[in-house]
């Protein structure tokens, strides 16, 4: 091996042996690396994972039905939770399909032991079949309104254990056990169990991964068009207007008869179902 010069071995003590301010260099850079690799790591470990919007197609027209309305229950939001992507249902019923002047009429967030009773009468005194969107919890609660709506004639529809409009967020596993405990909820309030015939997502809050598994489960997915906005008490004229302006041959019709004070609805009910019989509608089920 040839012989280092002087000035050679300078350089090579220096890189074997660096000067204190260089070695204190060589050590922050290193732990600085590992903090920002550890940063690095833990960000996405803790980062929620998005799935409504790495499923499958991002569905629905902005100008869809059930895109103009957002919420259906502020009384039952939950405030601070993240709100899943609002989609129209691809699957969802949302007419009668017929042209016939038909029309469906739906009542979400019940069964309420005031409100759905004052509804069923007015149905009864019209004839009218209707279809009523129950949260478990409160099914269970009233089973005998559970009993009376199904012995009149009408529909069941899951609308949840909860009311739980992030429903469609969750993992296919926890989606299809929460769809089965309000199902069972609803369907046990008999013996034998009755049919549920549909499933609403809360807020109309669905997600193409809810779409698919109320479908598969044997519920239909079932929409609207024409919301009347009850829920947030716009005075019985207003509800009123909404269906005289929005209703049309083989439309579904969204009410609430649960979820928070609903006399208004009830009110508005008593004075739509003889002015859609005078414009010639049949009350029907959504189909
Ligand atoms: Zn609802």
């Amino acid at each position: 091996m040839r012989m280092l010069t002087p000035r050679q071995r300078v350089i090579l003590r220096q890189i074997v042996s660096p000067p204190y301010i260089y070695r204190w260099a060589g050590l922050l850079t290193t732990v600085g690396l590992i903090l920002g690799v550890a940063a690095v790591v833990l960000t996405d470990v803790g980062a929620p994972t998005v799935l409504a919007t790495s499923q499958g197609p991002a569905v629905a027209s902005s100008s869809g039905p059930q895109a103009r309305t957002v919420e259906d229950a502020p009384a039952r939001g939950l405030p601070g939770l993240a709100r899943p992507a609002i989609t129209a249902s691809r699957l969802a019923v949302t007419s009668t399909t017929t042209e016939r002047p038909t029309v469906a009429l739906t009542f979400d967030d019940g069964p309420n032991n005031l409100y759905t009773p004052a509804v069923l009468d007015l149905l009864a005194q019209y004839r009218a079949p209707a279809t009523f969107c129950m949260v478990g919890n409160e099914a269970l609660v009233h089973p005998d309104v559970v009993h009376r709506v199904v012995a009149e004639g009408h529909r069941l529809c899951d609308h949840t254990m909860t009311h739980d409009a992030t429903v469609g967020m969750n993992d296919p596993d926890l989606m299809s056990r929460q769809l089965d405990r309000s199902r069972t909820s609803l369907a046990t309030v008999f013996d034998p169990p009755a049919p549920i015939d549909y499933f609403r997502a809360p807020e109309g809050a669905w997600t193409p991964a809810l779409d698919q598994m109320s479908a598969q489960t044997g519920m239909r997915p079932l929409g609207w068009s024409v919301d009347t906005l009850d829920w947030t008490q716009p005075g019985v004229a207003a509800i009123v207007a909404s269906v005289q302006q929005q209703v049309h041959p083989g439309a579904i019709v969204l009410f609430h008869d649960g979820g928070g004070p609903r006399e208004q609805t009830v009110e508005a009910v008593r004075q739509l179902l003889p002015w859609l019989q005078e414009q010639g509608y049949q009350f029907t089920l959504p189909t």
